[in-house]
C-alpha cells in the first residue's frame, strides 16, 4: 500500500483545487514558512478522521475552510480525497485503489466516502487501525510531536508502540467484548 494522491479543496489556504500526486519513493514538500505545508500534513490527518480542532491547529472545525483573503472570498465547504494504492490488499477492503472521502459545510455537517460511497467516519477508521496510517498513528510526526512522545506518559508511549506494532485493533475488539 502506498499514497498516490491527495486532492485538496477548500480546505486551510488551499481555496483552488490542488492535488499532489506521491511517486514511490521519497516525496518532499518544499515552500516558505506559512506557505502550507503543514497543511498537507492536516488534509492527510483530516481525511483519516481526525476529530480534534486543536490537533489541526483551529480552535473549532470550522476554521479548516477557507476563510477567504483580499482576493477571494470565503469557502462553504471543504473537501479533501486521499487516494492510496491497495494492489497488495494491505487495507482490508477488496479495492485494489481506495479512495477516502471527506467533507465538511460551515454548518457543520460532514460527509464521508469510501470509493465514492458515503459511509460513516467510523468505517474509515476502522479501515484504517493498525495499518500505521490512522489519524494517531506512528507514520505521521508532526511539528512537537516529537517532543510530546519522549515527554509523555509511559502509558501513552505504550499506545504508539502497540498501534506500531499492530496489536491496538485486538485490544479495542477485547475492550469492546467485555462491555457487552
Ligand atoms: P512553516 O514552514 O512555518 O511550518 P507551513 O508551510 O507549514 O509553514 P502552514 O502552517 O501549513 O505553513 O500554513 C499556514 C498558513 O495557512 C497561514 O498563512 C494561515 O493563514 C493559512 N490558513 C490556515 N487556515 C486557513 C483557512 N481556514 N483559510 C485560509 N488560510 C488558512
Ligand atoms: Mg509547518
Amino acid at each position: 500500500m502506498f499514497l498516490k494522491r491527495l486532492d485538496i479543496v477548500g480546505f486551510k489556504s488551499f481555496a483552488e483545487r490542488v492535488s499532489v500526486d506521491f511517486v514511490q519513493g521519497v516525496t518532499a514538500v518544499v515552500g516558505p514558512n506559512g506557505s502550507g505545508k503543514s497543511n498537507i500534513t492536516d488534509a492527510i490527518r483530516w481525511v483519516l478522521g481526525e476529530q480534534s480542532a486543536k490537533s489541526l491547529r483551529g480552535a473549532k472545525m470550522e476554521d479548516i475552510i477557507f476563510v477567504g483573503s483580499d482576493s477571494r472570498k470565503a469557502l462553504n465547504i471543504a473537501e479533501v480525497t486521499l487516494t492510496l494504492d491497495n494492489d497488495d490488499h494491505f487495507l482490508p477492503i477488496d479495492y485494489r485503489e481506495v479512495s477516502i472521502t471527506r467533507r465538511v459545510y460551515r454548518s457543520g455537517e460532514s460527509e464521508f466516502f469510501i470509493n465514492k460511497q458515503g459511509c460513516r467516519l467510523k468505517d474509515i477508521v476502522d479501515l484504517f487501525m493498525d495499518s500505521g496510517l490512522g489519524k494517531e498513528a506512528f507514520s505521521i510526526i508532526s511539528q512537537g510531536k516529537v517532543e510530546e512522545i519522549l515527554s509523555s506518559k509511559s502509558e501513552e508511549r505504550r499506545m504508539i508502540f502497540e498501534e506500531a506494532a499492530g496489536v491496538l485493533k485486538y485490544k479495542t475488539r477485547k475492550k469492546k467484548a467485555e462491555y457487552k
